[in-house]
């Protein structure tokens, strides 16, 4: 078989981005000869680092060696600044944009052992509008002032967020039935939004939903909906009933972060941008000024990225061996960093990991 080469971007950005991203890098040259992939990394900037020396957050180069290159990317995190600074914005915020990723996808899932509530979800968040585009006002009135911010959602965007979703179903499903032990009987999808408040808006998105995951390839798919606020309520008492969740940008931002809480530290929980045919594997945490250069960042949620992003590339083999050394190591709980409660550097948690792939 002909080997397969990926191009991936390599953007460690600040903090304990510079210390999790190159151990992205390694799982991967360390995946298995017999699986047919090889990498090739291009070290890419973007951050607040890069726009103290550059007075660019987001390099234009950045950005064109992604997009005419690149197979997909790791970005590590990006400290920002606490006050508004000119010039500045957010580099992937607008990496999201100008690749047009449209789903943010977050798996929360936790250790397997004795008195450990079973978690292993997926939430799907609609990444391009909603309350996110940001067509802000403020006017004076004879009470005061008053301010309004546009909630803009499309057929388009709600469609293709959820036969993602769809999709990130049946593939699960396909990795369980691969051998993976699951909680999970059937693939499922938990339609999420507020339409018995907002009936335009999110009555918009469940009906184009609903649609879009009533297609033929989606009859192994079971489909329920949920008003955001009880699915608060269920994710924190039942998190162990939900597979994946799909919804739009703020609820999907919200509730992204809660399930994130479900699990124990931030340092665990990977995401990817998708896009057609490219992915960025993120970490859920920042940039962690407070351990950074202390050697004791947890690169797990960096490592987990790196699958996600192969599963988006379709090399979903690959990615459920990183997922099982991943898990080995966290189930076995002997090398474990600080903010697990254990005493490893990072280094020791991807050797361990390493060995295990
Ligand atoms: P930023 O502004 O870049 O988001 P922050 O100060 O909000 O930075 P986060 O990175 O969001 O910090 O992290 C929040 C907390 O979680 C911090 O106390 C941080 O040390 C901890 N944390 C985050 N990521 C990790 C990790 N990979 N390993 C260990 N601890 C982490
Ligand atoms: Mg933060």
């Amino acid at each position: 078989m002909a080997a397969r080469t990926l191009k991936i971007g390599l953007i460690p950005g600040d903090g304990i981005g510079k210390e999790v991203i190159p151990a992205g890098r390694r799982i991967l040259e360390a995946l298995p000869a017999s699986l047919g992939l090889k990498f090739e990394f291009i070290d890419l900037k973007a951050g607040w680092e890069t726009f103290e020396q550059t007075g660019n957050a987001l390099p234009e180069e950045t950005v064109s060696i992604l997009k005419s290159e690149c197979d997909g990317a790791l970005f590590g995190a990006v400290s920002s600044p606490t006050k508004a600074v000119k010039g500045y914005s957010s580099p992937i915020v607008a990496l999201r944009k100008k690749l047009d990723l449209y789903a943010n996808v977050r798996p929360v899932k936790s250790v397997r052992g004795p008195g450990v509530k079973p978690i292993d979800m997926v939430i799907v968040r609609e990444n391009t509008e909603d309350l996110y585009v940001k067509e802000e006002k403020t006017y004076d009135t004879p009470e005061g002032k008053v301010a309004e911010a546009i909630k803009r959602i499309s057929q388009r965007a709600s469609s293709r967020i959820a036969t993602i979703a769809g999709e990130i179903a049946l593939r699960r499903q396909k990795i369980r039935e691969g051998g993976s032990p699951s909680i999970h009987k059937g693939p499922l999808v938990t339609v999420t939004h507020k339409s018995n408040v907002l009936s335009q808006t999110d009555g918009l998105f469940r009906s184009t939903a609903r649609e879009a995951l009533a297609a033929g390839r989606f009859t192994s798919v079971a489909v329920e909906e949920q008003i955001v606020d009880s699915m608060v309520y269920k994710l924190f008492r039942q998190p162990e009933a939900y597979d994946v969740i799909v919804a739009p940008n703020l609820y999907g931002d919200i509730l992204s972060d809660g399930a994130a809480a479900l699990v124990g530290s931030l340092g665990l929980v990977p995401s990817a941008n998708v896009g057609e045919g490219f992915a960025i594997g993120e970490p859920c945490h920042g940039s962690a000024p407070d351990i950074q250069g202390q050697n004791i960042a947890n690169p797990i949620a960096t490592l987990r990225s790196a699958a996600l992003m192969l599963e988006f590339l379709n090399e979903e083999e690959a990615a459920a061996k990183i997922y099982a050394a991943v898990d080995a190591n966290l189930e076995e709980g002997k090398l474990l960093s600080p903010d697990l409660g254990g005493k490893a550097k990072t280094e020791e948690v991807v050797q361990d990991i390493l060995r295990r792939l």
